[in-house]
């Protein structure tokens, strides 16, 4: 385009092309129309011609009848005729030659020059002028005709001695016989009408004229004077033999348009025609020269034109051109200054690109590199510009470090764009290698020949790295995503498009059934998932991520309860898709609910523990203040005459005292600081023995229904204990009954396990000894329930209930480690089972010593007795003199020590009270056992120190008794320690 512009030349020879075809044209235009113009000129002046030659021939022709007829019209008149034939007869009178005198005087008068009557002889008769011309031969030759013909005509012109032209008009006068009297003749002057007719010319022309001719013989003769030559009429002539003249042509028969030469010998255009009844003929002639003068002047005018358009014509193309060739270079201006500013502008960009660039010709010679491919290949612009470029830019094969093709030689040999070839190392000028991508591309000018080629290529040692460490992410991400221990996935459009194998164990499911699948296959019901979606959609949008607690089905339809935590993969799009967590908690959440019940039951616990504390401390001192009043109410009524009314007082006061102790005995069951002698005994046996009891106990209108399981029931416990349990579930169960009831008392067997044992504070994994109290009673509300343990929680009315009665059966029961289970509702009864751990072997069944109530055991024996309190060490001294004994008192062990040590006496038996200040009972007889190898020992205590019992419970060959005692007691229990 550049080139064309700048060449120019192309332009302008077809302009000039374009200019002389112009010019012909303009040209050929012109002449055409000249010629065009001449013909139709030449035809419309013949057509004029041809018109003013037939208007003049008609007038002529008018002229020469009206001449006939003048002449005519007298001669047959018969007055002229009688006149005639008088004067022929009589001659001429003066009268009728005045008359015919003033007769052809009024014919001169009608326009003629003369009138004349002339005899057959042509010999004058009359003249109305007075000196008439004498007859012409012409007129004389006319003369004949006239008679010949007998009708009237025209004699040829002659010229008359005055020199003028005349015309006769002649006529014959005829009498009755038809016979020739006369001849009239009417002598007219050609130049007063006819010549001016003939000559006159109806346009403007300067050469125009019309002739008359004649033949006479072998030659033509023109008949009026010439425009071109005064005073010729009559006196020129031409032979026939120049055919080149109109007159000549027309003379000889030719009509209509001819083209020859005049009388001048000047070339005319001539029209031709004859006078119709006369031999005359008119010849309307104009000189070509004017005829052509107008066609002249148009062609002047049109070649005026032609020469004006040829100049406009050159000047709009010399404008055109000028325009053109402006424009041109306008063109050329604005393309090279826009390829200045896109060369400005490939420079801009090719050095500030961020990748490596250089250029090649299309023989792969460097052209240009910007800066990035100066550092990438160590080379510089002007050191690499004109090197080829497998000098500059080497590369190889990363794994194999085989040189790669270059990609310019690839691009010029195969003309294409050539793409990023991985894997390629370049070695840069100083033998560096980076990993790098490249392209080349090729480059073509406008006809889209190749030019050169443009190879881009970047270091891609970060992308590298970077592809590694995502991929090491990746793969650790993907690792995580296989083994973690919960649940993880993606969704999309609420279809599984992954899941990790723990989602899949979670659910039961394999990978394959769960891709693709809805995640709708997880709930248990539509409204479910509807709800969890929605709350899910709205929490996406506000906070950008999701947590729920939901439940969801197994793939065998079990289900679990889920911890579901989801967040969209596309921030700006939650609808799109998520990622999700969930972790199964449906065992978490069972150990959450079994926490809390443990928590409360140990709270419970802890309560009771409290509370039991509080009544064993309560019930210890108490118990040394009911022994000491027990004791000497005692001893007081010993010493009294029982008729003496003071024993009776004494009696109820031993009685009151004996009930509390009771209620401290109580106490001290619930704070498992009750002293008890377990043995292995068989539950159905026991409660077999204790059935009267229990039926005296809750009266007729209830029934008790006893249903012991057939095997034996084995536990290892102090008796008196299932007495106490017993006693108390059954009073409980009468109260609850109103009316007609029943009581049901079963054992059975049961076996714990560990997973219920986990879910219940102070359970034991194990075997169980069951022993089941129930009743179609009132039943319990929850709030009863939850304190029904509690010392002194009763409901029932004042004075009918301690609410002690359950806080022993729980001492008890704990203190033999086992535990109670309630389950009542208010009207549907309630049912205690007390599970107490069951025994291995059978019961070697122990003999009770019992003692007949009379008779107490007496003895001499040394005892040394200990016992801070000192109204109890009174009391008991007394008691035990009473039964014969020796006694050393002390206060305290100190004393207790120095007795021994002073070994004054033999010392058989140590009583002492466990719990002192200065050390417990049990060092005190270990310390005394020193002194005498065989000292028996009873211990006395209101509750059961740790010291000689673990938990209360006595070991065997240990003897111990129950503060607050009686005489009855302590008597049986010394008797028992001196003799075993
Ligand atoms: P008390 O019998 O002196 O009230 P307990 O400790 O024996 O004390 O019982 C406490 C409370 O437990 C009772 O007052 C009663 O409300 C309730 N109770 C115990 N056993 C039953 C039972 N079998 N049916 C209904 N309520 C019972
Ligand atoms: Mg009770």
């Amino acid at each position: 385009m550049v080139d064309r512009l700048r060449a120019g030349y192309p332009v302008s020879r077809s302009l000039l092309i374009l200019a002389s075809l112009l010019v012909v044209v303009i040209l050929f235009g012109g002449y055409g129309y000249y010629h065009v113009e001449a013909v139709r000129i030449n035809e419309d002046k013949y057509l004029e011609l041809a018109a003013i030659g037939e208007l003049k021939s008609v007038q002529i022709q008018q002229w020469r009848q009206e001449r006939l007829a003048d002449v005519r019209r007298p001669t047959r008149s018969p007055f002229f005729r009688r006149s005639m034939a008088v004067w022929q007869r009589s001659g001429f009178s003066p009268t009728l030659r005045t008359e015919w005198q003033e007769r052809l005087q009024s014919e001169r008068s009608a326009g003629f020059d003369d009138a004349l009557i002339v005899t057959p002889a042509a010999k004058i008769l009359l003249s109305a002028v007075e000196h008439p011309d004498p007859i012409s031969p012409a007129t004389q030759a006319a003369i004949t005709t006239a008679l010949v013909s007998r009708d009237a005509v025209l004699s040829d012109f002659y010229i008359c001695p005055q020199g003028r032209v005349h015309i006769d008009a002649i006529a014959p006068v005829l009498d009755a016989h038809d016979k020739p009297l006369a001849v009239l003749i009417q002598r007219s002057s050609a130049d007063t009408f006819l010549f001016p007719l003939v000559q006159s010319w109806p346009i403007p022309s300067k050469t125009a004229e019309s002739l008359l001719v004649q033949r006479f013989d072998n030659e033509v003769l023109l008949l009026n004077g010439l425009r071109h030559r005064r005073g010729t009429a009559l006196s020129i002539r031409f032979p026939l033999t120049r055919t080149d003249l109109p007159a000549v042509q027309a003379v000889q028969g030719k009509r209509g348009l001819f083209r020859g030469h005049d009388y001048r010998g000047v070339e005319v255009l001539a029209d031709l025609r004859p006078i119709n009844d006369s031999p005359w003929y008119l010849v309307a002639k104009v000189d070509a020269d004017e005829l052509l003068a107008e066609a002249r002047y148009r062609a002047i005018i049109a070649a005026l034109v032609t020469l004006c358009l040829l100049v406009l014509a050159a000047l709009s193309l010399g404008y055109g051109h000028r325009y053109q060739q402006t424009g041109l270079f306008k063109e050329l201006y604005q393309i090279e200054r826009r390829q200045r500013e896109e060369g400005e502008e490939f420079r801009t960009i090719l050095y500030s690109i961020g990748d490596a660039v250089i250029t090649t010709d299309n023989a792969g010679i460097v052209q240009r590199m910007n800066q990035v491919a100066e550092q990438l290949t160590g080379w510089l612009e002007v050191e690499a510009r004109g090197m080829p470029l497998s000098l500059v830019f080497c590369i190889i094969n990363e794994s194999t470090r085989a040189i790669v093709e270059n990609p310019v030689e690839v691009v010029l040999r195969e003309g294409r764009v050539v793409g990023l070839a991985n894997h390629t190392l370049l070695i840069a000028r100083d033998g560096r290698e980076r990993p790098i991508d490249d392209s080349g591309a090729p480059v073509r000018d406008e006809d889209g020949v190749l030019r050169g080629v443009v190879l881009v290529f970047r270091d891609v040692s970060f992308q590298k790295q970077a592809e590694r460490e995502l991929q090491a992410n990746t793969d650790r991400l993907h690792s995580v995503f296989r083994v973690a221990p919960i649940g993880i996935g993606v969704v999309l459009d609420r279809v599984f498009l992954e899941v990790n194998p723990k989602f899949c164990e979670m659910t039961g499911y394999a990978e394959h059934e769960l891709l693709g699948q809805n995640t709708r296959v997880l709930y248990q019901s539509e409204e479910e998932f509807v709800c969890v979606g929605q709350e899910q959609a709205q929490q996406l949008r506000v906070k950008g991520a999701f947590s729920t607690e939901t439940v969801w089905l197994r793939r065998d339809g079990s289900v679990m309860d889920v911890f579901l935590a989801t967040t969209p993969l596309d921030l700006s799009d939650p609808a799109k898709g998520l990622t999700f967590a969930a972790v199964e908690f449906t065992e978490l959440k069972q150990a959450r609910e079994d926490r809390a019940t443990m928590e409360a039951q140990l709270q419970q616990a802890q309560k009771m523990e409290a509370v039991g504390r509080l009544a064993g401390g309560v019930a210890h001192d108490f118990n040394n203040m009911l022994n000491v009043i027990l004791g000497y109410a005692e001893l007081a009524r010993q010493k009294l005459d029982p008729d003496n009314p003071v024993s009776e007082y004494l009696k109820e006061i031993s009685h009151a005292g004996q009930r509390s102790s009771d209620l401290t005995r109580q106490l001290l069951a619930f704070a498992r600081k009750q002293t008890i002698m377990p043995k292995i005994l068989d539950l159905n046996d026991t409660i077999a023995g204790l059935l009267k009891m229990l039926m005296r106990l809750i009266g007729e209108d209830i029934s008790l229904h006893w249903s012991p399981t057939a095997a034996p029931v084995l536990v290892t416990m102090d008796p008196a204990q299932i007495d106490q349990i017993l006693a108390n579930l059954v009073v409980n169960a009468r109260d609850a009954v109103v009316g007609v009831g029943l009581i049901t008392i079963e054992t059975a067997i049961a076996n714990l396990d560990a997973a219920y044992c986990d879910r219940h504070v102070g359970y034991i994994p194990g075997e169980y000894a069951v022993l089941v109290v129930s009743d179609t009673g009132c039943g319990m509300s929850r709030e009863i329930i939850d304190h029904l343990f509690e010392p002194f929680f009763t409901t029932k009315e004042l004075g009918k209930g301690t609410g002690l009665g359950l806080a022993t059966v729980y001492g008890i029961v704990k203190q033999n480690n086992g535990f109670i289970n309630v389950y009542s509702e208010p009207g549907c009864g309630t049912t205690v089972r007390i599970y107490l751990p069951r025994a291995s072997s059978p019961a070697t069944a122990q003999q009770e010593c019992l003692v007949p109530e009379k008779e107490l055991p007496r003895g001499t024996e040394t005892i040394l007795l200990v016992e801070d309190e000192a109204s109890l060490l009174a009391v008991t001294v007394e008691m035990l003199e009473d039964l014969g004994y020796r006694v050393l008192a002390c206060e305290g062990p100190g004393r207790a020590l120095q007795v021994a040590e002073e070994g004054t006496v033999v010392i058989d038996l140590l009583v002492s009270d466990v719990v002192m200040p200065e050390m417990s009972g049990r060092d005190l007889y270990e310390r005394l056992e020193v002194y005498f190898p065989n000292l028996a020992c009873l211990y006395m205590s209101g509750y059961t120190a740790d010291v000689i019992a673990h938990h209360g419970v006595l070991h065997e060959g240990i003897h111990f008794l129950q503060k607050p005692f009686s005489s009855r007691d302590l008597a049986i229990k010394v008797r028992e320690a001196l003799t075993l």
